[in-house]
């Protein structure tokens, strides 16, 4: 303790030669000591470099992060040699050499050391030269810093930033306390910011995060964990509804805080909610990831709302990520997994097989067979629909004119996606991909789901003008969901209108819905289009709804979807 006292009671006027005597008796042994007691403080690194014996002591936690042979070390130029990015040797030499042949005795350099997994880190080293009487060098001593390191303590919210909480969380390694973490977001920041100005934005964030102190209890913690995030630590055992309740409060402060503005600013604010016991993994990543996708399901389901962490809706959403790159992998890998089967449809009057709907099937390596209601909307949404209804739209296509060898007037259906409309010249692939089978515009149809985004757009009637001028068949398809909209059968004038399973299935075991049905199909033939009933699964249904009378009938009964080779042998060579 005695040299501890004098080096902070002393006066320390230590600047060129007007150095305090004093120091050149402070031996190294002692400082090393010093270092060594001070260190489990001090994030930085202390130092002492003995010129001497050629020797150099550092704090201990300084071997964990970088190349060095221990933190206790002789033979310092060589080692340094080791430790420095080679780019950066130069001028940590030029400085060393500098020292040696000047009396300056202040050092201040930023450059790289090595970290341990031989990564540059920077770092900035700060020493004092201490000399004796003749000015020659005794040791350097001072503190490294890491330049680069991430900031503990956000200035702007005056919150704890994320290592904060890592190295709270991190005392904990049998289970989290009792209680919830709520991780909230601004909706809109990113907007703020391009509207009102940076300043602005940092106003916002500033006062949201007084709004959420002002709603927390003593025992919480609050960190601003990113850019526009926060979050909220209850480890005294609060329960989820409170965790809900005090989202709610936070969401009326801001309210009360846009209502003082004058609604010069608009926000919101998202909250992800979990339980602590829902933390499976006792670290901080693993509250990071689970809160980070309890935030993003918030925001997904309409965002300025809270959502509770569900195990079931974790594990649907790691399936989907999974699923959504194993896609991905597939379409980059000439369709592997993808295959086109094949539904046959057949006249209502005949019985008589006409054509064939091409349906998308996905085999996962993982998951096995996926069905088309799992995958098509994550195709949509990635916007992998555009290759994979390109790739099927050209199985469906070659099938189609090699059955017609056969049978020459046989049909092919193929469904479309609004993605592919609006995001693909779809019309002319269509239109090339006939030309390039040989196949008449007429031997195909395509089978469109009415929605009201195709309604308004013009490039959805567009198309649909350009396929119906070209001679290609059009299906509404799913009619009887969604919003049934009559004024699509008098626009846009179909061909055929497919009566969905679920409505059909309905008016098989209701008499009301039947009679609905039935004048909806005469409103239909009364406009001279088509009616085709799907998903048939029994004879009695199929009994039933042929006395719409429909033109045309597809089903599990008359026939289920199957890969080329196996309708090929099921459904062609029956009828050659
Ligand atoms: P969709 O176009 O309405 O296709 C008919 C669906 O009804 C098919 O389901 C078919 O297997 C099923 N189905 C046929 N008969 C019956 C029956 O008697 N009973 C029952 N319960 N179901 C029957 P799938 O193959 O699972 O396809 C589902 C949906 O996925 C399709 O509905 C379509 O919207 C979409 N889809 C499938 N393939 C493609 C494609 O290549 N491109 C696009 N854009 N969408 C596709
Ligand atoms: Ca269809
Ligand atoms: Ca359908």
């Amino acid at each position: 303790m005695y040299w501890i006292n004098k080096l902070i009671l002393e006066d320390c006027t230590y600047e060129g030669k007007m150095m305090s005597t004093n120091f050149d008796q402070i031996s190294v042994s002692s400082l090393c000591e010093i270092i060594e007691l001070l260190s489990p403080a001090i994030d930085d690194y202390l130092y002492v470099y003995d010129y001497l014996q050629d020797f150099y002591f550092i704090s201990p936690h300084a071997a964990q992060r970088f190349l060095l042979p221990g933190n206790a070390f002789h033979d310092v130029g060589k080692n340094l040699r080791k430790l420095v990015y080679p780019e950066d040797y130069p001028k940590l030499r030029a400085d060393l050499d500098d020292l040696a042949a000047t009396d300056r005795c202040t050092h201040n350099l930023m450059y790289r050391w090595l970290s341990v997994e031989e990564k540059p880190i920077w770092i900035n080293c700060r020493g004092t030269v201490v000399r004796d009487k003749t000015g020659k060098m005794l040791y350097m001593t001072g503190c490294i810093n890491e330049i680069g390191k991430v900031q503990k303590a956000d200035n702007l919210s005056g919150l704890l930033g994320a290592s904060s909480l890592k190295l709270y969380l991190s005392q904990f390694t049998e289970r989290f306390p009792d209680g919830y973490m709520l991780r909230l977001g601004l909706d809109n920041l990113k907007g703020i910011n391009a509207r009102l100005g940076i300043e602005y934005g940092d106003l916002v964030l500033q006062k949201t995060s007084e709004c959420i102190a002002e709603c927390l209890l003593p025992d919480q913690k609050l960190y601003r964990i990113m850019g526009d995030e926060f979050l909220i630590l209850d480890f005294a055992g609060g329960q989820p509804a409170e965790g809900k309740e005090l989202y709610r409060r936070i969401r009326e402060k801001i309210r009360e805080f846009i209502m003082q503005k004058n609604y010069e600013v608009m926000f919101t604010i998202s909250g992800g909610l979990l339980r602590c016991e829902d933390a499976d993994e006792i670290s901080y990543s693993q509250v990071m990831k689970l809160t980070e996708f309890a935030l993003d399901e918030a925001k997904r389901l309409g965002k300025n709302m809270c959502y509770m962490y569900c195990q079931d809706d974790y594990q649907k959403f790691l399936r989907r990520r999974s699923l959504m790159l194993q896609l991905r992998q597939a379409v980059n890998n000439q369709f592997q997994g993808f295959e086109a089967y094949y539904q046959p449809l057949f006249s209502a009057k005949e019985r008589r097989l006409i054509g064939a709907e091409a349906l998308m099937r996905f085999h996962s390596p993982d998951f096995g067979m996926v069905s088309p209601g799992e995958f098509i909307p994550i195709l949509e949404e990635t916007a992998l629909i555009i290759p994979a209804g390109r790739w099927i739209l050209h199985e469906a296509l070659r099938l189609c004119s090699e059955i017609q060898k056969y049978i020459p007037d046989f049909k092919i259906s193929i469904n479309l996606s609004h993605v592919q409309i609006l995001k693909s010249s779809i019309g002319r692939e269509i239109l090339a991909a006939v030309n390039e089978y040989g196949l008449s515009p007429t031997s195909v149809t395509i089978e469109l789901t009415e929605s009201g985004l195709l309604e308004t757009d013009t490039r959805f009637s567009l198309l649909w003008s350009h396929l119906k001028a070209a001679g290609i068949t059009l299906a509404l398809d799913d009619f009887g969901t969604g919003y049934s909209n009559f004024h699509y059968l008098t626009d846009l004038g179909p061909d055929i209108v497919k009566i969905d399973r679920t409505f059909a299935a309905k008016a098989v075991s209701n008499e009301f819905e039947f009679e609905m049905l039935s004048l909806f199909s005469k409103m239909i033939h009364d406009l001279n289009l088509k009616v085709c009933v799907e998903g048939v699964e029994t004879a009695a249904e199929l009994e039933k709804l042929c006395q719409l009378p429909p033109e045309y009938l597809q089903g599990f009964y008359l026939g289920r979807p199957c890969p080329a080779g196996q309708f090929v042998k099921q459904f062609i060579q029956m009828e050659m």
